[in-house]
Formats: C-alpha cells, structure tokens, sequence
C-alpha cells in the first residue's frame, strides 16, 4: 500500500494536521483539513507532487468529525465528485448540530467554569464554524468493514474516545492510519461527549479501551492525524496508558479531602489556558474522575450549580 503525508496548515494550537493519499484503485484520500485557502492550495500541491489531482480522488474518508480533519471535505468532494465515508457516530458534529455544543455549555456549569469562560467559548466557536462546510450526507463505515484499494484493502476499526465515531484503518501488513488515536508527542484528548439526552459519555474509559485494542494488532507502522509517521506504535501505546494511570494518581492526590470543582482542579493542573485549551483540559480531568469513580475511590456531589469533588479516605 502507497500512502503519502500530505500537511496541510491549521489556525489551531495543534499546528498541522495530516491528510494521506492511498494510491490505488479507487484514489482515496483520508482526512481533508479545515476549510481554508492555504489547506486548499496546500492539497493542490501535495496532491499535485504525487502525480495526481485533486480531480482524480474517487473516495474520501473521514478519521473524525473534528473540524481539523473534515472541515474541508464538502470542498475535495465538490471538487472531485468523489464518495465520503464516515463513522455516524460523529454525525451530529459532522452536520454541527446545535444540541453538541449545548449540552457542552450545560457541561461547563456543572464543572464549576465562571459564565465569562462561556461567553468566551461560544465566541471561539463560532469563529471555528467559518472553518467547515457541514457534512449531512455519507456513506456510514461501521467497525470490521472492508474498504477495497485494488486487490488491497483495509479493515475499519471503529475507535471511539478521542471523538465518539473516530476510526483507524488497518492494513494486513501492518500499518494502521490511526487518525488522532496515536499521537507522537502529544497525548490525545478524550474530549466531553453526550448523548442527544444530555447524558455524558465516558469518554476516557473508552479511549483506553481503544488503545488496549489496537495494541493487540501489534501494528508496525502508524499514519497518525498530526506529526510524522510513528515506527513503533506498540510503544507509544504502552506510553500513553502508562501516562494516563500516572495522571489519574495526580489528580487523586491534588483532589485530597478537599471538596473541589472540575475547573478547579483544571486550574492547578494546566495554567495559563486559552478557552479552548482548558475545555480540553476539563475533559482530561473529568475523564480521569470517571475511571476515579468507578474504582470507587472519589465521591461527587452537587454544590449549587456545580459538582464538586472529593477523595474518598483510605481505609
Ligand atoms: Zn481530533
Ligand atoms: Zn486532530
């Protein structure tokens, strides 16, 4: 399987984001960036260095519903007349469904955030909406479905945690396009989600899970979302958990028997954040509460508006 890195610039603090061109029949690009000039005229260049055009894309597929990655998709299909492929997990934010962003601000409340920080954050988003053209309609790829590239194909492994319909694709020889599963050099965000009903999912429980997964296919090669290519991925699997456990006894420790808010807690932890960072930061700490929770090891209450949390004393 031929694969090319084609980096494509972001306005976001990640700086930039991956998009891949898998030679083959039919020409699949995964990944499209956010909807700039400079990502548009970055493709028709990467593009254009491998031999082919943007034209010549026959099928597109999504990592995630994260506007770095699919942002620019309706752009390369409109361009191309190529088919989209996506997990419909990530739906709602791939049409940007208002009740995501809502149920988020109910979120921010209970986590004890002051209403400026709201203010500001609906501000960033809509900012960032200038950056999509909505996704409403794809072909929906569920987990274990096989995406043919000439007498190749690729196994779609559905991933979720980091976004809820994120996926990989993996290659019997080894190589995984790991989306924003595997960072080099950052570790990847299990960022708040709920359900349409407002319930908020666990999402770090589940990215574990994920990395636990993927672990087991012992891949040799990973394409991931941001960064270069990773040669051992088993390792920096490994890393990651180990990193996660080590933050979770962190939090545990800051938390004491002190009663404290998420935000709180988020404050001690990272300083100095913007808005969008420390929304990112809020669901590292909640993500960790929730494992917390369920090794009963915390406790959490409401105090007025806000949850506030405690460590529960060792017997
Ligand atoms: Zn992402
Ligand atoms: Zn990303």
């Amino acid at each position: 399987m031929k694969v090319h890195r084609i980096e494509l610039p972001t306005p976001f603090p990640v700086g930039p984001v991956n998009a891949y061109l898998i030679e083959g029949d039919p020409l699949t690009l995964v990944d499209a960036g956010p909807k700039t000039p400079e990502v548009q005229a970055a493709l028709e260049t990467g593009i254009g260095a491998t031999g082919r055009r943007i034209e010549d894309i026959r099928r597109v597929i999504l990592t995630h519903g994260h506007v770095d990655h699919f942002g620019n998709a309706m752009w390369v299909t409109g361009r191309s007349g190529a088919e989209l492929f996506a997990h419909p997990a990530d739906g709602p934010k791939f049409a940007g469904e208002r009740w995501v962003a809502e149920n988020l601000g109910k979120h921010f409340t209970l986590a004890g955030m002051p209403p400026t920080f709201l203010d500001a954050f609906i501000d960033r988003m809509r900012a960032i909406r200038a950056l999509v053209d909505p996704v409403t309609a794809y072909h929906p790829l569920q987990d274990g479905d096989s995406v043919a590239i000439g007498a190749e194909s690729l196994r779609v492994l559905h991933c979720p945690g980091h976004s809820l319909g994120h996926i990989c694709l993996f290659h019997q020889e080894g190589a995984l396009i790991a989306g924003d599963l595997l960072l080099e050099g950052i570790s990847p965000n299990p960022i708040v989600e709920f359900s349409h009903d407002g319930k908020r999912i666990p999402t770090l429980p589940q990215y574990l899970q994920s990395l636990r997964r993927v672990l087991l296919l012992n891949c040799e090669l990973a394409y991931p979302g941001h960064g270069g290519t990773i040669t051992n991925p088993g390792a920096r699997i490994r890393e990651l958990i180990s990193l996660h456990e080590q933050r979770k006894e962190e939090i545990l420790r800051r938390l004491g028997p002190e009663p404290k808010t998420l935000f709180a807690l988020a404050q001690e932890l990272y300083q100095n954040l913007d808005v969008i960072n420390m929304m990112l930061a809020v669901s590292e700490v909640v993500g960790h509460l929730d494992l917390l929770l369920e090794e009963n090891r915390v406790t959490a209450t409401r105090r007025g508006h806000a949850l506030i949390f405690r460590a529960k004393s060792p017997r």
